[in-house]
Protein backbone atom coordinates (compact mmCIF):
# COMPACT_ATOMS: atom_id res chain seq x y z
CA UNK A 1 0.00 0.00 0.00
CA UNK A 2 1.21 3.47 -1.04
CA UNK A 3 -0.80 6.59 0.70
CA UNK A 4 -3.99 4.31 0.32
CA UNK A 5 -3.33 2.62 -2.76
CA UNK A 6 -2.71 -0.69 -3.30
CA UNK A 7 0.21 -1.30 -5.71
CA UNK A 8 -1.09 -4.36 -8.13
CA UNK A 9 1.81 -6.20 -9.47
CA UNK A 10 1.81 -6.09 -13.26
CA UNK A 11 3.06 -9.74 -14.55
CA UNK A 12 -0.37 -10.54 -12.83
CA UNK A 13 -2.31 -7.62 -13.95
CA UNK A 14 -1.24 -7.69 -17.56
CA UNK A 15 -2.51 -11.65 -17.88
CA UNK A 16 -5.87 -10.24 -16.37
CA UNK A 17 -5.97 -7.12 -18.86
CA UNK A 18 -5.31 -9.55 -21.96
CA UNK A 19 -8.24 -11.63 -20.74
CA UNK A 20 -10.19 -8.61 -20.36
CA UNK A 21 -13.03 -8.40 -23.94
CA UNK A 22 -14.47 -5.09 -22.67
CA UNK A 23 -10.77 -3.59 -22.05
CA UNK A 24 -9.34 -4.76 -24.88
CA UNK A 25 -12.33 -3.20 -27.38
CA UNK A 26 -11.57 -0.02 -25.37
CA UNK A 27 -7.90 -0.22 -26.43
CA UNK A 28 -8.30 -0.52 -30.43
CA UNK A 29 -8.98 2.63 -30.03
CA UNK A 30 -6.06 3.97 -29.21
CA UNK A 31 -4.66 3.75 -33.05
CA UNK A 32 -7.11 5.21 -34.74
CA UNK A 33 -7.34 7.83 -32.33
CA UNK A 34 -4.86 9.33 -30.33
CA UNK A 35 -2.06 7.86 -32.79
CA UNK A 36 -3.31 8.85 -36.25
CA UNK A 37 -4.35 12.55 -34.63
CA UNK A 38 -0.71 13.20 -32.81
CA UNK A 39 0.72 12.06 -36.91
CA UNK A 40 -1.78 14.80 -38.39
CA UNK A 41 -0.66 17.26 -36.49
CA UNK A 42 2.76 17.03 -36.69
CA UNK A 43 2.74 16.84 -40.33
CA UNK A 44 0.62 19.76 -40.42
CA UNK A 45 2.98 22.05 -38.41
CA UNK A 46 6.82 21.77 -40.40
CA UNK A 47 8.23 24.08 -37.01
CA UNK A 48 7.50 20.86 -34.90
CA UNK A 49 11.32 19.46 -34.16
CA UNK A 50 12.21 22.81 -33.44
CA UNK A 51 9.11 23.44 -31.17
CA UNK A 52 10.32 20.58 -29.12
CA UNK A 53 13.52 21.74 -28.93
CA UNK A 54 12.71 24.69 -27.44
CA UNK A 55 10.43 23.08 -25.57
CA UNK A 56 13.14 20.35 -24.33
CA UNK A 57 15.37 23.69 -23.65
CA UNK A 58 12.92 25.76 -21.59
CA UNK A 59 12.70 22.63 -19.31
CA UNK A 60 16.39 22.13 -19.26
CA UNK A 61 17.22 25.71 -17.92
CA UNK A 62 14.83 25.25 -15.68
CA UNK A 63 15.50 21.94 -13.97
CA UNK A 64 19.29 23.67 -14.02
CA UNK A 65 18.75 25.88 -11.59
CA UNK A 66 14.92 24.52 -10.29
CA UNK A 67 15.18 26.44 -6.62
CA UNK A 68 15.56 29.69 -8.10
CA UNK A 69 12.86 29.07 -9.72
CA UNK A 70 11.00 28.07 -7.34
CA UNK A 71 11.68 30.78 -4.89
CA UNK A 72 11.01 32.95 -7.52
CA UNK A 73 7.55 31.63 -7.87
CA UNK A 74 6.64 32.05 -4.07
CA UNK A 75 7.81 35.41 -3.75
CA UNK A 76 5.81 36.51 -6.83
CA UNK A 77 3.18 34.53 -6.40
CA UNK A 78 2.88 36.01 -2.63
CA UNK A 79 3.29 39.80 -3.98
CA UNK A 80 -0.15 38.70 -6.09
CA UNK A 81 -2.03 37.76 -2.95
CA UNK A 82 -1.68 33.68 -3.33
CA UNK A 83 0.15 31.68 -0.96
CA UNK A 84 2.08 29.23 -1.43
CA UNK A 85 2.99 25.84 0.61
CA UNK A 86 5.71 23.67 0.73
CA UNK A 87 5.34 19.84 0.89
CA UNK A 88 7.54 17.40 1.06
CA UNK A 89 5.05 14.15 1.15
CA UNK A 90 1.87 13.20 0.02
CA UNK A 91 1.27 12.96 4.07
CA UNK A 92 2.00 16.73 3.90
CA UNK A 93 0.40 17.78 0.78
CA UNK A 94 -2.77 15.81 1.97
CA UNK A 95 -2.72 17.76 5.50
CA UNK A 96 -2.38 21.23 4.29
CA UNK A 97 -5.12 20.32 1.42
CA UNK A 98 -6.94 19.51 4.72
CA UNK A 99 -7.17 22.04 6.83
CA UNK A 100 -7.42 24.79 4.19
CA UNK A 101 -10.77 22.93 3.63
CA UNK A 102 -12.12 22.12 7.50
CA UNK A 103 -10.53 25.61 8.96
CA UNK A 104 -13.00 27.16 5.64
CA UNK A 105 -15.79 25.08 6.70
CA UNK A 106 -15.57 23.21 3.32
CA UNK A 107 -17.68 20.62 2.83
CA UNK A 108 -18.08 20.01 -1.41
CA UNK A 109 -14.48 20.24 -3.10
CA UNK A 110 -14.84 20.66 -7.00
CA UNK A 111 -12.04 19.19 -8.65
CA UNK A 112 -10.33 19.73 -11.91
CA UNK A 113 -7.73 16.66 -13.41
CA UNK A 114 -4.74 16.55 -11.58
CA UNK A 115 -2.32 13.47 -11.00
CA UNK A 116 -1.03 14.42 -8.41
CA UNK A 117 -4.06 14.25 -6.06
CA UNK A 118 -3.72 10.78 -7.25
CA UNK A 119 -0.67 10.41 -6.46
CA UNK A 120 -1.44 11.38 -2.72
CA UNK A 121 -4.41 9.63 -2.61
CA UNK A 122 -6.23 12.87 -2.02
CA UNK A 123 -10.00 12.38 -3.11
CA UNK A 124 -10.38 8.88 -0.37
CA UNK A 125 -8.16 10.77 2.41
CA UNK A 126 -10.86 13.69 2.14
CA UNK A 127 -13.80 11.36 1.95
CA UNK A 128 -12.85 10.11 5.06
CA UNK A 129 -12.78 13.51 6.84
CA UNK A 130 -16.30 13.84 4.98
CA UNK A 131 -15.60 16.17 2.29
CA UNK A 132 -17.48 15.47 -0.67
CA UNK A 133 -14.93 15.39 -4.09
CA UNK A 134 -16.61 16.07 -6.88
CA UNK A 135 -14.81 15.42 -10.16
CA UNK A 136 -15.30 17.31 -13.16
CA UNK A 137 -13.33 16.66 -16.32
CA UNK A 138 -16.14 13.90 -18.03
CA UNK A 139 -13.03 11.19 -17.81
CA UNK A 140 -12.90 11.79 -14.02
CA UNK A 141 -16.14 11.57 -13.16
CA UNK A 142 -17.11 8.67 -15.06
CA UNK A 143 -14.70 6.67 -13.25
CA UNK A 144 -15.05 8.19 -10.19
CA UNK A 145 -18.91 7.02 -10.79
CA UNK A 146 -17.37 3.43 -11.32
CA UNK A 147 -15.20 3.74 -8.45
CA UNK A 148 -12.58 3.01 -10.04
CA UNK A 149 -8.35 5.15 -10.52
CA UNK A 150 -7.68 6.47 -13.96
CA UNK A 151 -6.07 4.38 -16.64
CA UNK A 152 -4.51 7.32 -18.50
CA UNK A 153 -3.22 10.35 -17.75
CA UNK A 154 -5.33 12.25 -20.57
CA UNK A 155 -7.53 10.37 -21.19
CA UNK A 156 -9.21 8.35 -17.46
CA UNK A 157 -11.65 6.66 -18.63
CA UNK A 158 -10.26 5.04 -22.34
CA UNK A 159 -10.46 1.46 -20.77
CA UNK A 160 -14.48 2.17 -20.74
CA UNK A 161 -16.50 1.54 -23.80
CA UNK A 162 -19.80 3.52 -24.34
CA UNK A 163 -22.47 0.91 -22.85
CA UNK A 164 -20.45 0.87 -19.81
CA UNK A 165 -20.67 4.45 -19.55
CA UNK A 166 -24.45 4.25 -20.33
CA UNK A 167 -24.96 1.94 -17.84
CA UNK A 168 -23.32 3.85 -15.16
CA UNK A 169 -25.06 7.17 -15.96
CA UNK A 170 -28.42 4.86 -15.93
CA UNK A 171 -27.37 3.99 -12.25
CA UNK A 172 -26.20 7.30 -11.13
CA UNK A 173 -28.49 9.64 -13.01
CA UNK A 174 -32.24 8.58 -13.04
CA UNK A 175 -32.84 8.67 -9.96
CA UNK A 176 -32.45 12.25 -9.71
CA UNK A 177 -34.93 13.10 -12.57
CA UNK A 178 -38.62 11.82 -13.58
CA UNK A 179 -37.83 11.26 -17.10
CA UNK A 180 -34.85 9.11 -17.82
CA UNK A 181 -32.40 11.23 -20.37
CA UNK A 182 -31.76 10.44 -24.24
CA UNK A 183 -28.59 8.47 -24.46
CA UNK A 184 -28.46 7.79 -28.09
CA UNK A 185 -25.08 9.27 -28.99
CA UNK A 186 -21.56 10.07 -27.05
CA UNK A 187 -23.10 13.58 -27.28
CA UNK A 188 -26.22 13.03 -25.29
CA UNK A 189 -24.24 11.71 -22.87
CA UNK A 190 -21.62 14.31 -22.61
CA UNK A 191 -24.90 16.71 -22.56
CA UNK A 192 -26.19 14.58 -19.62
CA UNK A 193 -22.79 14.85 -17.85
CA UNK A 194 -22.79 18.77 -17.97
CA UNK A 195 -26.65 19.06 -16.81
CA UNK A 196 -25.59 16.78 -13.48
CA UNK A 197 -22.27 18.62 -12.87
CA UNK A 198 -23.23 22.18 -13.74
CA UNK A 199 -25.25 21.91 -10.27
CA UNK A 200 -22.75 20.36 -8.96
CA UNK A 201 -20.22 23.31 -9.38
CA UNK A 202 -22.08 25.87 -7.89
CA UNK A 203 -22.68 23.94 -4.20
CA UNK A 204 -18.73 23.37 -4.22
CA UNK A 205 -17.21 25.72 -1.30
CA UNK A 206 -13.83 25.20 -2.83
CA UNK A 207 -12.36 24.15 -6.19
CA UNK A 208 -8.89 22.70 -6.47
CA UNK A 209 -7.22 22.11 -10.07
CA UNK A 210 -3.66 20.51 -10.63
CA UNK A 211 -1.40 23.03 -13.13
CA UNK A 212 0.55 22.29 -16.58
CA UNK A 213 3.19 24.59 -15.48
CA UNK A 214 3.81 27.52 -12.94
CA UNK A 215 5.37 30.56 -14.09
CA UNK A 216 7.84 32.14 -11.63
CA UNK A 217 7.78 35.49 -12.97
CA UNK A 218 4.38 36.06 -13.07
CA UNK A 219 3.83 33.53 -9.90
CA UNK A 220 0.84 31.90 -11.88
CA UNK A 221 -0.23 28.75 -12.54
CA UNK A 222 -1.89 27.75 -15.91
CA UNK A 223 -4.50 24.74 -16.94
CA UNK A 224 -5.07 23.54 -20.63
CA UNK A 225 -8.36 21.77 -20.86
CA UNK A 226 -10.92 20.81 -23.28
CA UNK A 227 -14.45 20.94 -21.16
CA UNK A 228 -13.62 24.39 -19.19
CA UNK A 229 -14.44 22.36 -16.30
CA UNK A 230 -10.93 23.40 -14.95
CA UNK A 231 -12.45 27.20 -14.88
CA UNK A 232 -15.56 26.82 -13.37
CA UNK A 233 -13.51 24.94 -10.79
CA UNK A 234 -10.87 27.96 -10.16
CA UNK A 235 -13.25 30.45 -10.25
CA UNK A 236 -16.73 30.10 -9.21
CA UNK A 237 -16.44 28.61 -5.44
CA UNK A 238 -14.22 31.35 -2.95
CA UNK A 239 -11.02 28.87 -2.09
CA UNK A 240 -9.28 27.88 -5.03
CA UNK A 241 -6.46 25.46 -4.36
CA UNK A 242 -3.35 24.64 -6.86
CA UNK A 243 -2.26 20.87 -6.32
CA UNK A 244 0.96 20.59 -8.36
CA UNK A 245 4.98 18.84 -8.14
CA UNK A 246 8.13 20.92 -8.17
CA UNK A 247 9.05 20.34 -12.12
CA UNK A 248 5.78 22.22 -12.99
CA UNK A 249 7.62 26.01 -12.55
CA UNK A 250 9.55 27.56 -15.79
CA UNK A 251 10.79 30.35 -15.56
CA UNK A 252 9.25 32.42 -17.70
CA UNK A 253 5.34 32.93 -19.98
CA UNK A 254 7.59 32.26 -23.30
CA UNK A 255 8.82 29.30 -21.84
CA UNK A 256 5.45 28.08 -20.82
CA UNK A 257 4.16 29.15 -24.84
CA UNK A 258 7.01 26.66 -25.81
CA UNK A 259 5.92 24.16 -23.73
CA UNK A 260 2.33 24.97 -24.97
CA UNK A 261 3.52 24.55 -28.87
CA UNK A 262 3.95 20.45 -28.57
CA UNK A 263 1.86 19.63 -26.03
CA UNK A 264 -1.73 19.52 -27.46
CA UNK A 265 -0.18 18.35 -30.75
CA UNK A 266 1.22 15.42 -28.73
CA UNK A 267 -1.40 14.47 -26.21
CA UNK A 268 -4.72 15.21 -28.99
CA UNK A 269 -3.55 16.25 -32.21
CA UNK A 270 -5.03 19.16 -31.53
CA UNK A 271 -3.09 22.57 -32.36
CA UNK A 272 -4.09 23.79 -28.79
CA UNK A 273 -6.62 22.57 -26.28
CA UNK A 274 -10.08 24.76 -26.06
CA UNK A 275 -9.03 26.17 -23.10
CA UNK A 276 -5.86 27.51 -21.95
CA UNK A 277 -6.01 29.48 -19.00
CA UNK A 278 -3.68 31.38 -16.32
CA UNK A 279 -4.51 32.33 -13.03
CA UNK A 280 -2.50 34.79 -11.11
CA UNK A 281 -3.45 34.96 -7.38
CA UNK A 282 -6.98 35.67 -6.15
CA UNK A 283 -9.80 37.94 -7.61
CA UNK A 284 -9.05 41.50 -7.73
CA UNK A 285 -11.29 44.32 -7.23
CA UNK A 286 -11.21 44.83 -10.27
CA UNK A 287 -12.37 41.32 -12.12
CA UNK A 288 -15.95 40.21 -12.42
CA UNK A 289 -15.26 36.71 -10.95
CA UNK A 290 -12.41 34.45 -9.04
CA UNK A 291 -11.74 33.39 -5.70
CA UNK A 292 -11.24 35.41 -3.01
CA UNK A 293 -8.26 33.58 -2.07
CA UNK A 294 -5.70 31.64 -3.87
CA UNK A 295 -3.26 28.79 -2.73
CA UNK A 296 -0.27 26.54 -4.13
CA UNK A 297 0.60 23.39 -2.67
CA UNK A 298 4.01 22.26 -4.10
CA UNK A 299 4.79 18.42 -3.27
CA UNK A 300 8.33 16.98 -4.00
CA UNK A 301 8.21 13.62 -2.68
CA UNK A 302 11.11 12.37 -4.18
CA UNK A 303 11.46 14.47 -7.13
CA UNK A 304 14.20 16.83 -5.92
CA UNK A 305 16.90 13.44 -5.05
CA UNK A 306 16.40 13.18 -8.88
CA UNK A 307 18.29 15.70 -9.66
CA UNK A 308 21.53 14.90 -10.89
CA UNK A 309 20.82 11.56 -11.80
CA UNK A 310 20.74 9.41 -14.63
CA UNK A 311 16.77 9.51 -14.36
CA UNK A 312 16.53 13.37 -14.13
CA UNK A 313 15.39 14.12 -17.49
CA UNK A 314 12.46 12.36 -16.44
CA UNK A 315 11.13 16.07 -14.96
CA UNK A 316 11.17 17.11 -18.35
CA UNK A 317 7.29 15.27 -18.53
CA UNK A 318 4.45 17.69 -19.73
CA UNK A 319 2.28 14.91 -19.00
CA UNK A 320 0.76 14.73 -22.78
CA UNK A 321 0.48 10.60 -22.62
CA UNK A 322 2.11 10.55 -26.15
CA UNK A 323 4.41 7.21 -25.07
CA UNK A 324 1.57 4.98 -23.47
CA UNK A 325 -0.54 6.11 -26.77
CA UNK A 326 2.40 4.80 -29.07
CA UNK A 327 3.06 2.32 -26.80
CA UNK A 328 2.65 -1.80 -27.70
CA UNK A 329 2.71 -2.85 -24.43
CA UNK A 330 0.12 -0.32 -23.01
CA UNK A 331 -2.06 -1.16 -26.13
CA UNK A 332 -2.29 -4.74 -25.24
CA UNK A 333 -2.82 -4.24 -21.85
CA UNK A 334 -3.84 -0.76 -20.61
CA UNK A 335 -3.84 1.41 -17.72
CA UNK A 336 -4.58 -0.47 -14.91
CA UNK A 337 -1.78 -3.24 -15.54
CA UNK A 338 1.26 -1.04 -14.48
CA UNK A 339 -0.99 -1.16 -10.53
CA UNK A 340 -0.10 3.00 -9.61
CA UNK A 341 -0.65 5.97 -11.08
CA UNK A 342 1.29 6.65 -13.68
CA UNK A 343 0.90 4.04 -16.45
CA UNK A 344 2.72 3.54 -19.57
CA UNK A 345 6.59 4.67 -20.29
CA UNK A 346 6.52 7.69 -18.18
CA UNK A 347 5.17 5.10 -15.41
CA UNK A 348 7.61 2.93 -16.09
CA UNK A 349 10.28 5.87 -15.61
CA UNK A 350 8.56 7.83 -12.80
CA UNK A 351 7.23 5.21 -10.74
CA UNK A 352 10.46 3.86 -8.84
CA UNK A 353 11.46 6.87 -8.69
CA UNK A 354 8.58 7.79 -6.18
CA UNK A 355 7.59 4.36 -4.75
CA UNK A 356 11.22 2.67 -4.98
CA UNK A 357 12.95 -0.16 -7.05
CA UNK A 358 12.06 -2.86 -4.82
CA UNK A 359 8.28 -1.80 -5.05
CA UNK A 360 7.96 -1.10 -8.66
CA UNK A 361 10.57 -3.28 -9.92
CA UNK A 362 8.43 -5.09 -12.60
CA UNK A 363 7.57 -1.66 -14.37
CA UNK A 364 10.86 -0.87 -15.76
CA UNK A 365 11.45 -4.21 -17.25
CA UNK A 366 7.63 -4.35 -19.24
CA UNK A 367 9.27 -3.08 -22.31
CA UNK A 368 10.89 -4.49 -25.25
CA UNK A 369 12.89 -1.25 -25.83
CA UNK A 370 11.47 -0.30 -29.27
CA UNK A 371 12.03 3.30 -28.60
CA UNK A 372 8.64 4.24 -30.19
CA UNK A 373 8.04 6.27 -26.68
CA UNK A 374 10.92 8.20 -26.79
CA UNK A 375 10.43 8.68 -30.94
CA UNK A 376 7.08 10.27 -30.34
CA UNK A 377 7.69 12.35 -26.68
CA UNK A 378 7.61 15.84 -27.38
CA UNK A 379 10.26 16.36 -24.72
CA UNK A 380 12.96 14.02 -26.10
CA UNK A 381 12.80 12.22 -22.51
CA UNK A 382 15.33 9.15 -23.01
CA UNK A 383 12.96 6.79 -21.93
CA UNK A 384 14.23 3.51 -22.74
CA UNK A 385 17.73 5.18 -21.11
CA UNK A 386 16.07 5.38 -18.05
CA UNK A 387 14.62 1.92 -17.91
CA UNK A 388 17.60 0.47 -18.43
CA UNK A 389 18.98 3.09 -15.29
CA UNK A 390 15.98 1.07 -13.27
CA UNK A 391 17.18 -2.45 -14.65
CA UNK A 392 20.58 -1.98 -13.20
CA UNK A 393 19.18 -0.94 -9.92
CA UNK A 394 16.84 -3.86 -9.40
CA UNK A 395 20.24 -6.26 -10.74
CA UNK A 396 22.53 -4.52 -8.02
CA UNK A 397 20.15 -4.66 -5.09
CA UNK A 398 19.52 -8.21 -6.33
CA UNK A 399 15.86 -7.96 -6.82
CA UNK A 400 15.60 -9.68 -10.45
CA UNK A 401 15.61 -13.75 -10.63
CA UNK A 402 18.31 -15.82 -10.11
CA UNK A 403 17.80 -16.58 -13.38
CA UNK A 404 18.12 -13.26 -14.78
CA UNK A 405 21.10 -12.92 -12.97
CA UNK A 406 22.63 -15.66 -14.14
CA UNK A 407 22.18 -15.38 -18.16
CA UNK A 408 23.46 -12.04 -17.64
CA UNK A 409 26.73 -13.28 -15.82
CA UNK A 410 27.38 -15.48 -18.48
CA UNK A 411 26.46 -12.82 -21.03
CA UNK A 412 28.83 -10.03 -19.39
CA UNK A 413 31.34 -12.76 -19.35
CA UNK A 414 31.29 -13.71 -23.30
CA UNK A 415 30.41 -10.18 -24.30
CA UNK A 416 34.51 -9.52 -22.49
CA UNK A 417 35.70 -12.40 -24.29
CA UNK A 418 35.36 -11.52 -28.07
CA UNK A 419 36.11 -14.79 -29.75
CA UNK A 420 34.57 -16.94 -27.88
CA UNK A 421 31.17 -14.58 -27.93
CA UNK A 422 31.37 -14.79 -31.75
CA UNK A 423 32.23 -18.09 -32.01
CA UNK A 424 29.01 -18.84 -29.30
CA UNK A 425 26.69 -16.66 -31.23
CA UNK A 426 27.96 -18.77 -34.56
CA UNK A 427 27.05 -21.95 -33.39
CA UNK A 428 23.94 -21.08 -31.54
CA UNK A 429 22.36 -19.17 -34.52
CA UNK A 430 23.23 -22.61 -36.77
CA UNK A 431 21.86 -24.36 -34.24
CA UNK A 432 18.38 -22.26 -33.74
CA UNK A 433 17.99 -21.95 -37.36
CA UNK A 434 18.09 -25.41 -38.02
CA UNK A 435 15.45 -26.43 -34.73
CA UNK A 436 12.83 -23.99 -36.50
CA UNK A 437 12.12 -26.34 -39.65
CA UNK A 438 10.57 -25.18 -42.48
CA UNK A 439 7.96 -22.90 -40.50
CA UNK A 440 11.06 -20.44 -39.63
CA UNK A 441 9.07 -20.16 -36.29
CA UNK A 442 9.17 -22.15 -32.71
CA UNK A 443 6.64 -23.30 -30.82
CA UNK A 444 7.80 -23.39 -27.34
CA UNK A 445 11.06 -22.29 -26.13
CA UNK A 446 12.82 -24.02 -23.68
CA UNK A 447 14.27 -21.16 -21.41
CA UNK A 448 11.91 -18.04 -22.53
CA UNK A 449 8.55 -20.84 -22.68
CA UNK A 450 6.61 -17.22 -20.77
CA UNK A 451 6.85 -15.81 -24.71
CA UNK A 452 5.54 -18.95 -26.66
CA UNK A 453 2.78 -19.55 -23.71
CA UNK A 454 0.82 -17.35 -26.18
CA UNK A 455 2.21 -16.95 -29.65
CA UNK A 456 5.15 -18.34 -31.74
CA UNK A 457 8.52 -16.13 -32.36
CA UNK A 458 10.28 -15.90 -35.14
CA UNK A 459 13.69 -17.76 -35.89
CA UNK A 460 17.08 -16.00 -35.85
CA UNK A 461 18.10 -14.95 -39.64
CA UNK A 462 20.72 -17.47 -39.82
CA UNK A 463 23.57 -14.98 -39.46
CA UNK A 464 25.03 -13.63 -36.58
CA UNK A 465 24.99 -9.31 -36.78
CA UNK A 466 28.87 -9.42 -36.56
CA UNK A 467 28.50 -11.90 -39.81
CA UNK A 468 26.08 -9.54 -41.49
CA UNK A 469 28.35 -6.71 -40.49
CA UNK A 470 31.71 -8.17 -42.13
CA UNK A 471 30.23 -8.96 -45.43
CA UNK A 472 28.44 -5.92 -45.68
CA UNK A 473 31.60 -3.91 -45.58
S1 LIG B 1 7.24 10.99 -21.11
FE1 LIG B 1 7.08 12.34 -22.89
S2 LIG B 1 5.47 11.41 -24.13
FE2 LIG B 1 5.28 10.51 -22.09
S3 LIG B 1 3.79 11.80 -21.04
FE3 LIG B 1 5.82 12.64 -20.56
S4 LIG B 1 6.18 14.21 -22.10
FE4 LIG B 1 4.49 12.97 -22.85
Amino acid sequence: MFDGREIVQFPEASVRALGDENLQAALRLLGEGFQARRTDAVERFSEFEDARDAAVDAKTRTLRRLHQHLENFEARCQEQGGVVHWAETPADARQIVLELLTSRGVRVLSKGKTMVAEEIGLNGFLEKHDIEVVETDLGEYIIQLAEEVPSHIIAPAIHKTMPQVVELFRQHHDQHKAEPFPRHTPADLVAEARAVLRRRFLEADAGLTGANFLVAETGSSVIVTNEGNGDLTQTLPRLHIVLATIEKVVPTLADGAAILRVLARSATGQDMSAYTTISTGPRRSTDIDGPSEYHVVLLDNGRSSLLGTPAEEVLRCIRCGACMNHCPVYGAVGGHAYGWVYPGPIGAALTPALLGVEAARHLPNASSLCGRCEEVCPMRIPLPKIFRYWRAKEHEARLNTVRARLALALWGWLAAHPRLYRLGTGAAMWILSRLAGRSRRYRNLVLANGWTRSRDFPAPAGRTFLNSWNRRS
